[in-house]
């Protein structure tokens, strides 16, 4: 019988704060306990891969957190700049002029961080490095050119859910948000939504959010083209009527999987990568939409770690651990019964299988030690 892997540690720094001990000092004593200011050496240049949020969001990560994080790695000797990738869809960061406007908008400017920004895959989204993986579903990863070349890597993450891979960690993250935009295509290639006529209401707000086209509205009634379509799930999410369905079960096995191949595609770039996951705003959608619902549950604390598998399952449990906040979109749990809320907020979508796939492929274990600071 193959032996367990070892525990990975997970750092836990909670919201409590005092005079003598503030959030931003224990996060900053939290990185160094981690090792994360030993993930680069003197004069390495350090990708700090974080979401700037899009216009209109307001969930995304407090700049003052990411600030006590690139101040702990001063010790490092790294030379840190932040970064992210244009989007699929048509947004205010789906090519490199727009995306820098909004980060600076949202606080992201080298006045406020004291650190650069670059956007990794180019004006674009076209410049990318293929990396050799061995996958199920690929045989190379299509990375941001900037991020694969860049010397070390830092990963902040806002955790919350998602409506394909029930959690946004660091996996998705590392994986989706490192890959250009060929990549993220190659991602979603299997997400075929359709449109469930008794619920359209024909709308059409779904045909302005649509990057490619492939919707159109005929008495009333939207409808799909498939061969158009390049699966960015953009639409199941801005129809509020939830016409816009999808097969569960291949859709998001798929994704999930492709998610974590990818991100084990970034991980072959570095020989070692640092974890940040916020656990506060858990909203049920990514920082990807021009708005962020109310979170769904209380903020948690913020874990550190080396592993992106074993800090993503800490992440999903300690959330699930969590009561549901009355007034949003998870709805109320009937008695006391313990559940997993974030299979809750999307209809059973299982969150669990990026995370498996990721230990199967070697990018870390689930198991972990969590450690309170
Ligand atoms: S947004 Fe929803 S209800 Fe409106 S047209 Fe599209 S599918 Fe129909
Ligand atoms: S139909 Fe939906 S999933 Fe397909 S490209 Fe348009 S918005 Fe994206």
């Amino acid at each position: 019988m193959k032996p367990k892997a070892k525990a990975s540690n997970v750092y836990l720094v909670d919201l409590r704060g005092s005079m003598e001990s503030s959030v931003l000092d224990r996060l900053k004593t939290c990185v160094r306990k981690a090792g994360l200011h030993k993930i680069g050496r003197e004069g390495d240049l350090l990708a700090v891969k974080l979401h700037f949020g899009e216009k209109g969001c307001t969930a995304y990560l407090r700049t003052a957190y990411v600030r006590a994080v690139l101040e702990a790695m001063e010790a490092s000797g790294c030379v840190p700049f932040l970064t992210d990738t244009n989007t699929l869809y048509v947004g205010s960061r789906s090519d490199s002029a727009r995306h820098l406007r909004t980060a600076f908008e949202h606080g992201f400017s080298y006045g406020s961080m004291g650190v650069p920004t670059v956007i990794a895959d180019g004006l674009k989204g076209g410049n990318y490095d293929s990396i050799k993986i061995e996958g199920q579903h690929f045989d190379e990863a299509r990375i941001a050119s900037d991020i694969a070349r860049a010397d070390s890597l830092l990963v902040l993450t806002h955790v919350k859910g998602h409506e394909l891979t029930g959690i946004g960690g660091a996996l998705k993250n590392l994986g989706m948000g490192c890959a250009s935009r060929a990549g993220k295509l190659a991602m979603h290639s299997d997400v075929r939504p359709y449109v469930s006529k008794d619920r359209c209401t024909g709308c059409s707000k779904c045909i302005e959010w649509c990057p490619a086209g492939a919707i159109s509205v005929k008495a009333k009634k939207a409808t799909i083209d498939s061969d158009l379509c390049i699966g960015c799930a953009e639409c199941i999410v801005v129809c509020r009527f939830k016409a816009i369905r999808i097969d569960w079960d291949m859709s998001v096995s798929l994704v999930q999987e492709k998610i974590s191949e990818y991100a084990l595609g970034v991980a072959k770039t570095k020989k070692k990568i640092g974890y940040v996951n916020f656990i506060m705003d858990v909203t049920p959608q990514c920082d990807c939409y021009p708005f962020s619902d109310a979170a769904v549950v209380p903020n948690v604390g913020i874990l550190v770690s080396l592993d992106p598998v074993a800090i993503d399952k800490a992440s999903a449990d300690l959330i699930n651990a969590q009561p549901a906040l009355p007034g949003t979109a998870l709805k109320l749990a009937k008695g006391k019964k313990k559940r997993d809320q974030l299979k809750h907020l999307f209809d059973g979508l299982d969150w669990t299988i990026q995370i498996k796939h990721a230990e199967r492929l070697g990018l870390g274990t689930s198991r972990y030690k969590l450690i309170k600071v």
